[in-house]
């Protein structure tokens, strides 16, 4: 399956620059997803689905009722919502503006890239061809990160298939663009090359790396790629690079220059991006199989005792005698220590019993003084 293939488009801005990065990510297991987390990808597939079939419908290429019907099927879908929908609709708006009147329009195109990397496929979701020219537009439908086309070796991966696709029915392309449209941040960027460029990228640079990646061979190189690879966490290139950047060599004066706060301040995003990676994995770790960092154990975070139903509560407290302005502080009921002090020790807590709970702490790692201590003085 294209989705699960080693060397994908998507992740190809990782594996031109860190070659062994997909062999050693291929040796650990998928991180699992959060159930609770908010499903981003299923959204863009929806956003992708309602502009595939809005496009298609304008353009003629289906009829009235498989457009109905397919987007009955989006709008059922519980991500579905009217803002998702207007992204969608100004991307169509958007492609639509590109198409000149002797253009050809190809939605959804499947692309091979075997041709440069090993088992490698593709989706183009628009590609528009002129009688010379050729256009690769790419929807993002996220709201987060901009994404732009300058240098995305993804899209110019998209590009290169699409060439390899039309090139023969359309003999006299010469020019290539690839346009990323990201209409919830309001954002849509290109770049263009010749085909005799992209091609010499795809050779002599893509097909190269490809096969190295492929054996997983060449150098590991750390940088702002790392921030989706499996291995971030415990990668030691990865760690090396960022406390390598730690160690920055300040000299005399004892106070530092403005250049050298600058420095810092640049080092300090990949440092705590690291940092904050190695945290949640060491986390995860210790929750699903108990095995800690020597030193540390695992804990739970305090937690506050709540009230589960402040109207019910404070009846059962005035039915005690205490005057309702004493238990509210409006237009909150007062906290459970402030509460305590309006009654005789443990009085609160045995009248409101079951009503007062302490919700359960979510798991820390935290140092184990006693082991730390012990391993101290041996
Ligand atoms: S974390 Fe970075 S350096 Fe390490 S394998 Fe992944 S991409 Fe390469």
């Amino acid at each position: 399956m294209a989705s699960h293939a080693l060397l994908s488009p998507s992740s190809s801005h990782r594996w031109l620059v860190c070659t062994p990065a997909p062999r050693l990510e291929a040796t650990l297991p998928e991180p699992k997803r959060n159930p609770s987390a908010f499903d981003f990808s299923g959204e863009g597939t929806l956003c992708h689905s309602m502009s595939e079939a809005k496009l298609r419908f304008q353009l003629d290429q289906i009829s009235a009722d498989e457009f109905n019907i397919e987007m009955d099927l989006c709008k059922a879908n519980s991500l579905y919502s009217d803002e998702l929908e207007a992204a969608a609709d100004n991307y169509v708006v958007y492609v639509r503006s590109q198409i000149g009147s002797e253009d050809q329009v190809f939605i959804e195109q499947k692309l091979d890239l075997t041709e440069y990397v090993i088992e490698a496929f593709g989706s183009a979701d628009c590609v528009i061809i002129s009688p010379t020219s050729i256009r690769v537009l790419d929807l993002k439908a996220g709201r987060g990160v901009p994404v732009f086309a300058e240098s995305n070796s993804q899209l110019k991966l998209y590009a290169l298939g699409a060439y390899e696709k039309f090139k023969d029915q359309f003999p006299n392309i010469k020019n290539i663009t690839w346009t990323i449209v990201q209409p919830r941040l309001n954002s849509i960027s290109s770049e263009s090359t010749t085909i005799d460029k992209l091609v010499d990228w795809g050779k002599n640079f893509v097909a190269k790396k490809a096969k190295l990646a492929w054996v997983g061979t060449g150098q590991f190189v750390a940088g702002e790629h790392c921030g989706w690879c499996r291995a971030k966490s415990i990668c030691r290139e990865r760690a090396e690079y960022n406390t390598s950047l730690a160690k920055l060599e300040f000299r005399d004066p004892p106070l530092l220059s403005d250049d050298e706060l600058a420095e810092v301040l640049d080092k300090a995003q990949g440092l705590r991006s690291w940092a904050g990676d190695v945290e949640e994995f060491v986390l995860n770790r210790a929750v699903e199989t108990g095995e800690v960092p020597t030193g540390y154990k695992l804990a739970k975070s305090v937690t506050h005792r709540k009230v589960i139903d402040v109207m019910l509560a404070s009846e059962v407290l005035m039915s005690k005698g205490i005057p309702k302005n004493e238990i509210w502080e409006a237009p909150k009921m007062r906290s459970i220590a402030n509460l305590e002090k309006l009654a005789g020790k443990g009085q609160i807590v045995s009248w409101l019993g079951d009503l007062i709970q302490r919700p359960e702490g979510q798991p820390k790692l935290v140092r184990d003084s006693a082991n730390t201590a012990k391993d101290d003085f041996q």
